[in-house]
């Protein structure tokens, strides 16, 4: 496990740090990353995958709410405000019975270990909906005793009475969105929401027994600066979540049509933003957090520092993982599910999506069947993602892939090498504490969907 992510700050490293920094790559939560997915996946071949599950495999839920109360202006999230309930409900009604069709798929009543409510806000539903959802997947899959049941939440909107029923339902993780507390900042991205709230909402949910809880920050944001980030760090390590997820600003007007009441003007430099990564950075390994790939911060008995410690760390379409799991089955408009077969997305418009699950179909839009290559290619860049190094040599034994399959990559990992940003050692690469910042850099060198690429990822650092 890495124990330090260095940003340069001065020199001639630090230009080169920002000319990396400024490239736009996948976050490679998944490879191929989902613009490369192939459109009108037949939901025949999603069946046949599910069908395909070893029965006595576990695998992870991803359920999909994409309703908030509240826009916040930074979004680039798939989700929709509640103007009117009635929409909501239909929503879950749709959504139970896309459990009950995939669940008819599977080759036997499967084990949980990890369950992910996401969103949107998944607390902006009414509770009783809440308990809708989860007894339905409960009815249809057997949950480990120690299975993981996570929630992403909102401290602005949810209820005392939601954060019972979090409880009650036997939620072991919350995410909360803090991002940043500095007042300037919250209302350039139209997020009122002060230190102290969180605070209360931070206490109110261990004492219902949600055991970890997680804030997500991001850096990079309109009127940020590197010193507000810092004392928005030292306010979180106070309030000592077991993680704490940094993310960079994605600023992509042209997707997220919200992030257009964003002015540009206000928006931090390359420079400026690779500052506040890396004063944040280090403000939270100051604090006891252990960083856990690009982006994650750990306190050392949290679950994820403890597979980053035993080589056992993941990438799902939430980010890092401890979770081994095959198979994820996504629920819920936009979801992304992945099988040893291939990923597959579901439709992204809700009222397709909706017609479809009617229709009796799965409710799939795109996706993608892994060739050896794709299995190969993952395998090397979620190694690089999750730990720093990799022998490519050993890589190409394991999925029995002969000769030197990384020849055409030669020339770029030597460029990569010269820029300092990985050492080579034979077959091995492994980032420098300046690469490690750029992961995303190296990893895409073994992107062969990128080279072809039309559709835009957002900045590396
Ligand atoms: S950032 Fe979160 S709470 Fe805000 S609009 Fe997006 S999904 Fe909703």
């Amino acid at each position: 496990m890495r124990t330090d992510l260095v940003h340069p700050r001065h020199n001639a490293e630090s230009a080169l740090f920002a000319l990396y920094a400024r490239r736009a790559v996948p976050r490679y939560t998944s490879y191929p990353t989902a613009p490369h997915f192939e459109k009108d996946f037949p939901d025949e071949t999603y069946r046949g995958w599910l069908k395909a599950l070893v029965a006595e495999e576990a695998v992870s839920l991803y359920v999909h709410i994409p309703f908030c109360k509240q826009m916040c202006w930074y979004c680039g999230c798939n989700m929709k405000l509640i103007t009117r309930y009635k929409p909501v409900r239909s929503y879950i009604n749709n959504l139970c019975a896309e459990i009950d069709l995939v669940a008819a798929q599977l080759p036997a009543r499967m084990n949980v270990a990890h369950l992910h409510f996401g969103g949107g806000t998944p607390t902006a539903i009414e509770p009783d909906d809440l308990e809708k959802i989860v007894r339905k997947i409960e009815e249809h899959f057997i949950f480990f005793p120690d299975a993981e049941r996570a929630i992403e939440t909102d401290p602005r909107t949810i209820t005392d009475e939601m954060i019972d029923r979090i409880g009650a339902l036997g939620f072991t993780r919350a995410s909360l969105g803090v991002q940043e507390f500095d007042p300037t900042v919250q209302a350039a991205i139209n997020r009122i929401q002060p230190a102290a709230l969180v605070q209360k909402t931070t206490e109110k949910l261990r004492a219902v027994g949600v055991k970890h809880i997680n804030y997500d920050l991001i850096y990079g944001l309109p009127q940020q600066t590197e010193a507000a980030l810092c004392k928005t760090v030292q306010d979180c390590i106070a309030m000592k979540p077991d993680r704490i997820v940094l993310f960079g600003y994605a600023h992509v007007p042209w997707m997220a049509k919200n992030q257009r009441m964003i002015d540009e003007a206000a928006l931090p430099g390359a420079e400026e933003r690779a500052m506040q990564a890396r004063s944040s950075a280090q403000a939270l390994s100051a604090g006891g957090y252990l960083p856990i790939g690009i982006d994650h911060f750990a306190l050392p008995d949290d679950a994820l520092a403890k597979a980053a410690k035993a080589g056992k760390l993941h990438r799902n379409f939430q980010g890092y993982t401890d979770d081994d799991a095959r198979s994820l089955i996504g629920f819920g408009v936009t979801a992304i599910g992945r099988t040893p077969f291939g990923f597959v997305q579901n439709l992204t418009e809700t009222g397709a999506w909706a017609r479809a699950i009617i229709a009796g179909q799965l409710p799939v839009s795109k996706g993608h069947a892994m060739g050896v290559d794709d299995c190969l290619r993952a395998y090397v860049i979620e190694r690089i993602m999750c730990d720093g190094t990799i022998d490519l040599d050993v890589a190409g034994q394991f999925f029995d892939v002969k000769g030197d399959w990384y020849e055409p990559e030669v020339g770029q990992l030597e460029i990569l090498a010269r820029d300092g940003l990985i050492t080579r050692n034979g077959a091995r690469i492994t980032l420098t504490p300046a690469g490690s910042a750029l992961a995303r850099i190296v990893a895409s060198i073994f992107d062969l969907y990128l080279r072809h690429d039309r559709a835009r990822h957002s900045v590396a650092v």
